[in-house]
């Protein structure tokens, strides 16, 4: 039967109840509150409201949980944007443990005993890594783009292909950052054809930088063409323009046909900027490599101050970049670098140990670097497939697991889980089948 508004009780007389009086949380009275609303809207609807006392429990429990948690990614896809994208390497998460929890040198030279740029750290790292004169660490790649074009061309002209207009994802736009950083776009050549002539021809006295972006998310295929990196150099050198290559994902050493950030320098860009949390596995950054007289320019522009990393980013990077140092020692260490580099065969092993543990079915799958890095690049994998309606139970449970709802049935793709995570999703299974039983 429904009750009738009259019979709710005040939020004075709920929380008195004994089952609440004891809890004396600071937030009571506001759970209250909302299950008392929500009971109204109920009973108008002619629904039951249920334990108003169990509701309101309910509600601080969730409101005790933090709103960021962790989510076990059984997507398949390990660059995962709306995931978190790169999950660190236990390295840099010391280090982040380290610097955070305590006082660090972020800008104090140790040596000279006097103010110290926090720039500082990263730079023997990243000189030993990838080359280049000098570096600069903004809080992502789409920040490191804005901050160059702010600096070397504000006011002149900028030539992109028109192969390199791209959309990386959110509205990340590069006309649109081109023109937010005060610079003019001149577009080059046409969609899927730009010739080392159209660039020449373009150059004119206001043109700044000559601006190369990697098609990130997509390839063109087909009648085709694009100068090589190498031959773009030439042409700015002869015109005394920086070459500027936003590479996206920063691969350090060659993943499938992604070119690293030191096969970008040797081909003779001035600067180069990329991501700290895509290939590189580390966390969100935008590192610009290069010139040392451009990443002067770039550190004393205002946009700097507003755009730097701070020290948990600079001490996770550092961690990653010390274990990238060695690249074995990275491929094993940085789970991104890892879940990429997997043999198959023990992917499939996991697999069928989830699939024992609930019943599923193991089925073959196709796994992806995700966060616009190697588009075209498909990573076998396999899944354990379950049914369909546990995808919503799975996904609010706790810890959350994200699947992949494919023909009628949830697949749980393992590339992107540890073998610890499997146990956890096994008893997330477990739970909301027992769950969906008993209703
Ligand atoms: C991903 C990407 C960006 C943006 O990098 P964020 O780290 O996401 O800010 C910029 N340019 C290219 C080519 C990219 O692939």
């Amino acid at each position: 039967m429904i009750p009738s508004l009259r019979t709710l009780p005040s939020v004075d007389r709920l929380v008195a109840d004994p089952r609440l009086a004891d809890t004396s949380h600071p937030l009571v009275v506001a759970a209250a509150r909302v299950v008392l609303e929500r009971a109204r809207v109920a009973i108008r609807d002619a629904r039951d409201p249920g334990d108003l006392v169990e509701a309101t429990l309910a509600e601080l429990e969730a409101a005790a949980r933090p709103s960021l948690r962790r989510v076990l990614n059984a997507s398949g896809v390990l660059i995962h944007t709306n995931l978190g994208r790169a999950p660190l390497a236990q390295a840099a998460l010391d280090r982040v443990v380290e610097v955070g929890g305590n006082y660090s040198n972020l800008e104090y030279d140790l040596d000279a005993g006097a103010r110290g740029s926090r720039q500082a750290h990263l730079a023997v790292l990243l000189r030993e890594i990838i080359g280049g004169e000098a570096s600069l660490v903004v809080n992502n790649n789409a920040a490191a783009v804005m901050l160059a074009l702010a600096a070397l061309a504000e006011g002149r002209e900028v030539l992109v292909s028109r192969g390199e207009l791209i959309e990386i994802g959110d509205g990340f736009r590069i006309p649109d950052v081109l023109a937010r950083s005060g610079a003019r776009l001149v577009e080059v050549g046409t969609t899927n054809r730009t010739r080392a002539a159209d660039y020449e021809r373009a150059i004119g006295p206001n043109t700044a930088i000559i601006l190369r972006v990697h098609q990130a998310n997509f390839r063109v295929v087909g009648f085709t063409e694009q100068p090589a990196l190498g031959e773009l150099a030439a042409i700015a050198k002869k015109a005394g323009l920086p070459l500027v290559d936003d590479l996206g994902s920063g691969a350090l050493t060659a993943i499938g046909d992604e070119s690293t950030a030191a096969d970008s320098l040797s081909a003779g860009t001035d600067l180069v900027c990329f991501s700290g949390d895509k290939l590189l596995g580390g966390p969100q950054a935008g590192i610009l490599v290069g010139r040392a007289d451009l990443i002067e320019r770039l550190r004393r522009h205002p946009l700097q101050r507003a755009l730097r990393a701070d020290k948990l980013t600079l001490a996770a990077l550092e961690g990653t970049l010390a274990l990238a140092l060695d690249p074995a020692r990275a491929r094993a260490e940085i789970p991104v670098l890892r879940m990429l580099d997997e043999p198959i065969a023990s992917v499939r092993a996991r697999a069928e140990r989830l699939a024992g543990l609930v019943g599923g079915e193991v089925e073959e799958t196709v796994a992806r670097a995700g966060g616009g890095a190697l588009p075209l690049a498909e990573l076998p994998s396999f899944a354990c497939a379950i049914e369909e309606s546990l995808f919503d139970p799975l996904r609010l449970g706790e810890p959350p697991v994200v699947g992949i709802v494919r023909d009628g049935r949830l697949l749980l793709d393992v590339r992107a889980l540890t073998d610890g995570e499997v146990d956890e999703v096994a008893a997330a299974v477990v739970a909301a089948q027992m769950d969906c039983r008993d209703r």
